[in-house]
């Protein structure tokens, strides 16, 4: 069949019936079948009061489980990763703040690659920029998110000329 949606991991997939006939499946109501061309296509099964062309049981799960979790071990790296790169001296209370943490305090954190580079202080260039002297010989370039507007639009574009300090403003 063309232009459906089969997906294996899913609980349950569909079949519709129209679809089949239009390829000249038939269902026998009475014999639980589906025929082709006269010919036994498919043995239909009846699982739970529903007609079922192909039963795969599902591993059993606990839907609402009460069970504890298990404890959760890892180093003060690993923890430091869940936790959102919390602090050295923070991951390490967590065993006493939070049930199931199980820390390993073998190895100090050392250098976190991710928290060094966010927490580099920002260089920002006190250089003065030069104005430029002629029209259009640099321009600045916001653009500016805000709610939609009556027309649909919610992009303010707004061009500065650094030399007339002329504004362009469009939306989009
Ligand atoms: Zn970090």
């Amino acid at each position: 069949m063309a232009h459906v949606a089969y997906v294996p991991e899913f609980q349950t997939n569909t079949v519709s019936y129209h679809h089949l006939l239009k390829k000249d499946i038939h269902w026998d109501t009475q014999k639980g079948i589906l025929t082709f061309e006269g010919k036994l296509w498919c043995q239909l099964k009846d699982i739970d009061d529903q007609f079922v062309v192909e039963y795969q049981p599902v591993a059993a799960f606990p839907a609402d489980s009460h069970a504890p979790k298990p404890d959760s071990h890892g180093t003060i790296e690993r923890w430091h990763q869940r936790m959102g790169h919390l602090h050295e001296e923070a991951v390490k209370k967590l065993p006493q703040a939070v049930h199931g943490v199980i820390l390993d305090q073998s190895k100090p954190l050392g250098i976190c690659e991710v928290c060094r580079t966010s927490q580099a202080p920002q260089q920002i260039s006190r250089r003065t920029p030069e104005r430029a002297t002629q029209p259009f010989q640099r321009v600045h370039f916001d653009l500016i998110q805000l709610e939609e507007g009556y027309n649909h639009d919610c992009w303010v574009l707004h061009f500065l000329d650094d030399c007339a300090r002329f504004h362009f403003i469009y939306t989009m």
